[in-house]
């Protein structure tokens, strides 16, 4: 991949599909006996439509309550071509009857926990093709990456990503992000990206996204800046920490959590941002703010003293 700036790719990413449970993304091509969890409707290898799993575990139960139920019937038949008396062809056709009801309704009645169990046991039994069918989805992301086709490589790593909570798939996404021209209407991700340990790419990408949307900027990824900030400062500069801390100002609770870590830079913010702070400061007095309180005060009177807008900070 290119790293020139200059030469980012202004693309239109689609909507993320969204489930409500993880397994739901995953569906398969019967032809081809693979799994897959990206957006295609179609497999790209035959052309055949893929099934949803949850239409896969319906067939399965469908299957079985199916053959049950000409068990039973076959059950009834031998009962009553076997019985010997018109009595006891009245019996076993009752019973047959009385079977077949109370068959209906435990199915009923255990319909969900049926599929549940036939859900867990194709996903354990499959495990090992489903590992592959992704391995598969994520070559095909590759092959997008090497022909720059980014939009589609980075629509198939959400997918993955979204299934597999990895490094490797995390940072993935964020290398083909950084080589795309961010805007504010994309639907951008951070906080999921969030690797476990220090990654330059991720923070080149957090630094990007908090240009365009700084509310993207959570409690996780500040104190991720915190954690590596040697790191960071080593990398990106000091400035970069400026404005990790400068977006802690947007929520009274961020400025909480984070006063230390705002303090210390509290005199490079720019005066809106300071401005902002004080507002928060002077109207929540009872609020245990630590020295962050006193230290801003301390400000206002040596940098801000004859500034009118902040006129009723000064005492
Ligand atoms: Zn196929």
């Amino acid at each position: 991949m290119k790293v020139n700036p200059m030469a980012k790719q202004a693309i239109q990413l689609s909507k993320k599909k969204r489930t409500k449970y993880r397994f739901q993304k995953l569906k398969m091509c019967k032809k081809c006996n693979r799994y897959s969890v990206l957006q295609d409707e179609h497999c790209p290898k035959c052309g055949s439509t893929f099934v949803e799993i949850e239409g896969l575990v319906n067939s399965i139960v469908k299957n079985r309550l199916f053959t049950e139920a000409i068990r039973i019937l076959i059950l009834v038949c031998i009962g009553i071509v076997a019985a010997p008396t018109v009595k006891t062809l009245y019996l076993s056709l009752i019973t047959g009857v009385i079977f077949v009801i109370s068959y209906i309704i435990l199915t009923f009645v255990f319909i969900k926990s049926e599929h549940f169990i036939q859900l867990k046991k194709l996903l354990r039994v499959d495990l090992r093709k489903i590992q592959a069918g992704i391995q598969f989805d994520s070559d095909l992301a590759k092959e997008d990456v090497k022909a720059e086709k980014l939009a589609q490589a980075y629509e198939k790593l959400r997918e993955i990503g979204d299934f597999i909570y990895s490094n490797q798939v995390k940072i993935r996404r964020v290398m083909v992000l950084n080589e795309i021209l961010l805007r504010k209407d994309m639907e951008l991700e951070l906080e999921p990206l969030i690797p476990s340990s220090y990654d330059k790419d991720f923070v080149k990408y957090a630094l990007e996204v908090l240009k365009i949307n700084r509310t993207l900027i959570t409690k996780k990824c500040i104190s991720f800046f915190i954690i590596y900030r040697d790191e960071i400062v080593r990398d990106f500069g000091m400035d970069s920490l400026i404005a990790v801390a400068g977006t802690a100002l947007r929520m009274k609770l961020y400025i909480l959590e984070f006063s230390a870590f705002i303090e210390e830079f509290l005199e490079y913010f720019p005066k809106d941002r300071f401005l902002r702070l004080c507002n928060i400061l002077y109207s929540n007095p009872d609020a245990n703010w630590g020295s962050l309180e006193e230290k801003a005060m301390r400000l206002v009177e040596m940098k801000y003293h004859y500034d009118p807008d902040f006129k009723r900070f000064v005492s």
